[in-house]
């Protein structure tokens, strides 16, 4: 029997083991071109999508259409459309990565389609998830037995923390309750409040120092001032790395504040944790090992393709207390709490089985591998910031404490309305040559520019052309004005 080509249809849902070989391939090829060309392929395209594509009207399609086609259509029309996150040139927002290994987890994961909600249904798959766990609460600090739960994103790492830490400190008083974070947070915290029924009157942003820290006196004052007048303070978040700076709140100071008062003590590391696992910067994180809870995300400091989050406890009986429930109709829940039943830890019941595309990983690169990569992304953000300190009319909004930092030009005379109109003006100079993309953001009411630096392709070569492009904005700004 030949195998059958993809101009073959496939109108049986399940391909022949055959079909199935081919059809890796030819997703395969098509993957390996794109990875191939990916650092000359254009950092951000977005802006090409056409309302007007006729493909947006098609109708069901009853009958089925050639693979080939198919593939070609998805990497040709639509792959190219996007902020391209798989791009060395990518050093917007908090990037991405797109990690070929992790990819490979995903595929085996869903084709062998093991059911991880409950241990019962796949335990040594539950474990091997479990087990990397352990290794990431250990990679983090947390002390020993501490392990988690693997989430879609730190917006739901961060959920099921606070509802964790409500059941334990509020139980039913809800409307009592305090949140307290840096002025600074990530949107996210406070969304997250938000679904977990806390008040808004309630939360508490707290100001940062000069360099964007939180600052730990003000934060005792405020839940001092809290508890006087009768609410119930219970959540402290402190981040690792925040969106805006890369600032790195005191945490020590958070959690002895945090044992003192018997509070809830999270850590927001979305972005910055992962950099914990290179020795050199671990003092910054001294607190952290002390943490309730930590949000980190491997879909950006372990270089996953989106969609994975990370969150990790030292005392998973917090977990259960909040979402512990079952129904007759399923496999028995675990008594030993050694072996986790996922579906008692978080809102989620029926999941994939996430663990592999993390300890897959981990297994085929080792961790130094990681260590490298991130101890690269530090180095060129450091050099980069270093070559923007020397223009005498770049300011910087504070140094790189892991690899991010914002920066603005600053012009004579003018307002700060202005100022900032040339300063959106300069991002997009420099990200029309579509070689680069960084992003923007207000501090403090001005607007700054940022890079971050977080890609697993972005080397020392594209960072270089970056600054240049950089550079030349910088020059031709001053020029004109
Ligand atoms: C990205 C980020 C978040 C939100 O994480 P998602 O994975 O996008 O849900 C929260 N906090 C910080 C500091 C972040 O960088």
């Amino acid at each position: 029997m030949n195998p059958p080509t993809t101009d073959e249809t496939l109108s049986a849902l399940d391909p022949s083991p055959a079909h199935l070989q081919q059809l890796l391939d030819e997703v395969g090829q098509r993957l390996a071109a794109f990875v191939a060309t990916v650092d000359q392929q254009p950092a951000q395209a977005a802006g090409d999508f056409d309302p007007q594509a006729s493909w947006l009207r098609e109708p069901i399609p009853e009958t089925p259409s050639a693979p080939g086609e198919l593939l070609d259509f998805i990497f040709e029309q639509v792959i190219p459309v996007a902020f391209n996150s798989a791009s060395p040139g990518y050093l917007a927002y908090v990037p991405g990565g797109g990690l070929f290994s992790s990819a490979l987890g995903e595929l085996i994961a869903a084709t062998v389609n093991r059911y991880t909600g409950k241990w019962a249904a796949a335990p040594a798959a539950v474990e091997l998830e479990t087990q990397f766990l352990r290794w990431l609460a250990e990679l983090m600090g947390l002390p020993q037995g501490s392990l988690g739960v693997l989430t879609s994103g730190a917006s739901m790492s961060t959920l099921i923390a606070l509802v964790a830490a409500r059941e334990k400190y509020l139980g039913d008083h809800l409307l009592e309750g305090t949140v307290y974070y840096s002025s600074e947070v990530h949107h996210a915290v406070i969304k997250a409040a938000r679904v977990a029924g806390i008040p808004t009157r309630n939360l508490r942003p707290i100001p940062v120092d000069t360099r964007f820290r939180l600052r730990a006196d003000r934060l005792e004052e405020a839940v001092r001032r809290d508890r006087k007048e009768g609410r119930l303070p219970f959540f402290i978040c402190g981040t690792a790395g925040t969106v805006n700076t890369g600032a790195m709140d005191p945490l020590a100071e958070l959690a002895d504040i945090a044992a003192q008062h018997d509070l809830w003590f999270h850590v927001d590391g979305a972005y910055g944790a992962g950099f914990r696992m290179l020795p050199e910067l671990q003092p910054l994180f001294k607190g952290m090992e002390r943490a309730d809870s930590i949000a980190m995300d491997p879909h950006k400091g372990l270089f996953l393709a989106y969609g994975t989050g990370a969150l990790l406890l030292p005392d998973m009986s917090n977990l259960r207390r909040a979402f512990s429930a079952s129904g007759a109709y399923l496999p028995a829940s675990q008594e030993d709490d050694k072996h986790l039943d996922f579906c008692e830890l978080s809102p989620e019941l029926s999941r994939e089985w996430r663990g592999l595309r993390l300890w897959l990983p981990f297994k085929l690169h080792g961790v130094a591998a990681f260590r490298q990569a991130l101890g690269e992304k530090r180095r060129l953000a450091v050099q980069a910031w270093q070559r923007l300190s020397l223009e005498p009319d770049v300011e910087i909004a504070a140094p790189p404490e892991l690899s991010l930092f914002a920066f603005r030009q600053r012009f004579e005379g003018i307002t700060r309305e202005e100022e900032n109109r040339r300063n959106q003006a300069l991002l997009e100079r420099i990200n029309r040559s579509r070689r680069i993309m960084i992003t923007g953001t207000e501090i403090n009411g001005r607007y700054f520019l940022r890079i971050c630096i977080l890609h697993l392709r972005t080397h020392e070569a594209i960072l270089n052309e970056g600054l240049d492009l950089i550079l030349a904005a910088l020059a031709e700004a001053r020029k004109r004005f």
